[in-house]
């Protein structure tokens, strides 16, 4: 079995590759592929009837593909579609294949699973989400569905053509670091904005994106003394 779920079966000099059915995934119909940055789109798909909670992730996959992948859901429980974000890997195996989904097209789907949710007594703190790339996409779900949500949302991009939706968020809410290009409001990495700005301690951490930059926010959370009990994270690779 592969991490994705995937088993190589031999048969003679044939190998068969079949793709395991996790606890059964769901046909699900793509909706549109719209894209909001160079490389990264919103996968919309049809809901059928599936309930979630805001932060928890789906299985994704094409029928015929043998390769599953986790998605964030970006979109709120309270819609009549699936949105999932994403980038769009050229050398990937899965997303170049996403991104030719046309209307009407079938999307294997697995879960909800995950539990970077938010807890009622959660939300009742300021929340700081910190993200690189399309690991905004739990937090766009919680800004979308908890519309009294006391939260700031430090989102690290290259270059300000790659900001997600930011007209999405409250005045003030979302702060893009473009670590490529100089450019308000903030010009550097996501940890170069942390190392500038005390997070007060009863403040609920959530950290989403690449592993390497989980890590060094955790160092940097750390040396602030933060209570580390306050943090969460996803990793996405
Ligand atoms: C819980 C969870 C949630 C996830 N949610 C999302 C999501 O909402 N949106 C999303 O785009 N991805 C998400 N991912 C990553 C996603 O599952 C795939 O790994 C990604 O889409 C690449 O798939 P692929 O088959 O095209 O690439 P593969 O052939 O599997 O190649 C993987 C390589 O692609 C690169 N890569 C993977 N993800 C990204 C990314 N997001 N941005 C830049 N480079 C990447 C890494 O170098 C990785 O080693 C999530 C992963 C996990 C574990």
């Amino acid at each position: 079995m592969n991490p994705h779920g995937s088993l190589f079966v031999g048969k003679g000099k044939q190998t068969i590759f079949m793709l395991t059915r996790l606890r059964g995934e769901q046909i699900h119909h793509t909706i549109s592929v719209s894209y909001i940055t160079p490389t990264v789109f919103i996968l919309r798909i049809t809901r059928r009837e599936l309930q979630f909670k805001p932060g928890q992730h789906l299985t994704l996959g094409i029928p015929g593909v043998g390769e599953l992948r986790e998605y964030s859901i970006y979109s709120p429980p309270h819609h009549d579609y699936l949105e999932v974000l994403v980038r769009l890997v050229e050398t990937g195996r899965l997303t170049p294949k996403l991104a030719k989904l046309r209307p009407g097209d079938e999307v294997l789907v697995d879960g909800p699973n995950g539990f970077f949710t938010l807890t009622d007594e959660q939300i009742l703190h300021p929340q700081l989400f910190i993200a690189t790339g399309t690991g905004i996409a739990p937090f766009h779900c919680f800004a979308a569905s908890h519309k009294n949500l006391d939260y700031t949302i430090v989102h690290g991009v290259a270059f300000h053509t790659e900001q997600h939706d930011p007209r999405h968020y409250k005045p003030g809410c979302y702060i893009p670091c473009f670590s490529r290009e100089r450019n308000l409001p903030f010009a550097g990495r996501v940890t170069d904005w942390l190392r500038q700005n005390q997070v007060t301690p009863q403040t609920e951490v959530m950290v989403c994106g690449n592993s390497q930059m989980i890590l060094d926010v955790w160092e940097m959370l750390l040396d602030q003394q933060h209570p580390m009990e306050k943090v969460r994270q996803e990793i996405y690779f």
